[in-house]
């Protein structure tokens, strides 16, 4: 009773949340890792060049990268990611592909609320339609 009336005090050292009633306000440490996602600025370009380090690092197969060849402007046949398949439904958040990129393309995303009755839905295709590599991240 005691340590209740002391919370009736001191209500910013309440920590539970009343969710999902606070869905559009509740705070997620920086820490959380829920989802991994790529990045894309605003001319829907990302980052990746297909390297296939973060497929080799992760532990348990759950990032599949799919290649082509493109041809630059220079004429030369570059090789470019296609499709970057992640089975959420495999991932254990472990973060290791996010270290082993080479270009900071992928980052873990906030998003916790994955239930679903379809499975097909976790397997994602993180490179959105259309988009294409940022100009001058090939050569770095
Ligand atoms: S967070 Fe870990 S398990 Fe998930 S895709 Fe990355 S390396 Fe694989
Ligand atoms: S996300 Fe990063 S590590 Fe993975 S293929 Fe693309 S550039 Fe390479």
């Amino acid at each position: 009773m005691r340590i209740t009336g002391y919370y009736f005090t001191h209500h910013k050292e309440i920590l539970t949340q009343q969710y999902p009633e606070n869905r559009e306000t509740m705070y997620i440490g920086d820490r959380f890792r829920g989802e991994v996602v790529m990045l894309h600025n605003e001319n829907n370009e990302h980052r990746c060049t297909g390297c296939s380090a973060c497929e080799i690092a992760c532990p348990n197969g759950t990032i599949r990268i799919i290649s082509k060849f493109e041809t630059g402007e220079d004429g030369k046949k570059k090789k470019a990611i296609d499709k970057f398949v992640y089975h959420l439904g495999m991932c254990t958040f472990c973060n290791l592909c996010i270290i082993a990129c080479p270009t900071d393309t992928i980052v873990m995303s906030k998003a916790f609320e994955h239930s679903t009755t379809d499975r097909k839905s976790l397997t994602k295709i993180l490179n959105k339609p259309g988009s294409k590599i940022e100009k001058g991240v090939e050569e770095k």
